[in-house]
């Protein structure tokens, strides 16, 4: 009988998922090198949605133009979202300016706006649901398909990682519902995130995206087993109720960066939210997923070396950032610290610059933003 490793069919680099860390792994290979055999699975035909808050920060865009995409024909049609309104769970206020702007644009057009930009850099792309992934002495197999090396980018429930790894330990997955709504008047340009003590960490946030719409939604970090569809929105409208229908309302987990996996070696690699990389104060995943898709294509030409080799890129570009959230998520435990961040943002710009760059990007943990945290 042939084995799988038999099979005639191979490439350079297989990717498993075609979001916004596989497409930025895909063409990180073929940047890495132009003629790689690159081929990016995804189960869904696209233009498909996926369940987010839709903010996109402006180093997620950074990344994509870095991998030679038109950010600009990306963000068209939604302009930017210039200003931040955060309400802490004590009730302390904050309204300012971003330091740069963000964008909200429906998954479902930025993920298939940023598929097509992957195509046009020679990426070939198939619709295939994902089943095995098993190593062999020389590659890795994927139902049949044989690759030097294999990205899993196939999101928060990924297969690929499921093969590698257990699940994440508890307190380290949040539970939350989007839905869309016409926006909500007197906030053009403004998102807002309102948090609350009770189930803490929680917030309900509300996103305009400049077209008369806004993603609304609400989340809770997971502590236990999960709450009852029905708990969940009665407390979602006990924070902020929603004027008119919720279109649209799904759920979804978001894997928090403080029970992310180690990287092992090998030909194996795991990107985005498959490698559980979610910003824990925040829910902000896709600077991370194009990070990490960015520094994984780059490294999956180095065959058997590929995970070694994409562990030291991941831990000099984002090493110091993750053990600063780790840490602020564990002192934000006592929800005073944010109100009084919160406080501190009110006197400082600054410090609300370095508040969103830990929360949205890769900042770190500032001397001001630390003096800021005392209540
Ligand atoms: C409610 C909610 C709100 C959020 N809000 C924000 C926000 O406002 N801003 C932000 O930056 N982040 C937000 N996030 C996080 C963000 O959505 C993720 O971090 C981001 O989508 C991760 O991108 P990814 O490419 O790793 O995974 P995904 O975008 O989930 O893409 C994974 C892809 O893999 C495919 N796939 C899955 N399994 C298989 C399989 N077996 N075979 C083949 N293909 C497969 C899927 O079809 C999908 O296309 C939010 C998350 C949630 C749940």
């Amino acid at each position: 009988m042939p084995t799988a490793d038999a099979h005639p069919e191979r490439w350079d680099v297989i990717v498993v998922g075609a979001g916004p860390a596989g497409c930025a792994a895909a063409v990180a290979a073929r940047r890495e090198r132009p003629g790689a055999r690159v081929l990016l699975l995804d189960r869904a035909a696209f233009p498909r949605d996926k369940v987010c808050g839709d903010g996109i920060a402006a180093e997620a865009l950074d990344v994509l133009a870095e991998l030679g995409m038109d950010a600009a024909a990306i963000a068209d049609g939604y302009p930017p979202v210039e200003r931040l309104r955060l309400s802490a769970p004590g009730g302390a206020e904050v309204e300012r300016r971003m330091a740069r702007a963000a964008h909200v644009i429906p998954r479902r057009v930025l993920d298939a706006r940023i598929l097509a930009e992957a195509l046009s850099q020679g990426v070939e792309f198939r619709r295939h649901a994902v089943r095995t992934v098993q190593s062999t002495p020389h590659g890795v197999v994927v139902d049949g398909l044989r690759a030097d090396v294999v990205v899993g980018a196939d999101g928060a429930e990924s297969v690929v990682r499921r093969a590698l790894h257990p699940a994440p330990p508890a307190g380290t997955v949040a539970l939350a519902f989007r839905a869309y709504a016409d926006e909500p008047a007197g906030q053009p340009g403004t998102q807002v995130i309102t948090m609350t003590s009770a189930h803490w960490p929680a917030y309900a946030w509300s996103f305009p995206d400049g077209t008369g719409r806004a993603n609304v939604g609400y989340g809770e970090v997971l502590t236990a087993a999960p709450p009852s569809r029905a708990a969940m929105l009665e407390r979602w409208d006990a924070l902020a109720p929603t004027a008119g229908t919720r279109d649209a309302l799904r759920a979804h987990r978001l894997p928090l960066s403080t029970g992310r996996p180690p990287v092992p070696d090998g030909r194996i690699l795991l990107v985005g939210d498959a490698q559980c990389l979610i910003n824990p104060l925040t829910g902000e995943g896709i600077f991370y997923a194009v990070r990490s898709g960015q520094l994984a294509g780059r490294a999956a030409l180095a065959g058997a070396g590929a995970g070694s080799l994409y562990r030291r890129t991941m831990r000099r570009a984002l090493g110091r950032h993750f053990r600063h959230t780790t840490l602020l998520a564990r002192v934000t435990r006592a929800p005073r610290l944010i109100d009084a961040a919160v406080r501190a943002c009110r006197h400082d710009q600054r410090v609300f610059d370095d508040l969103l760059r830990i929360g949205l990007a890769d900042g770190l943990l500032t001397p001001r933003l630390v003096t800021g945290l005392r209540p």
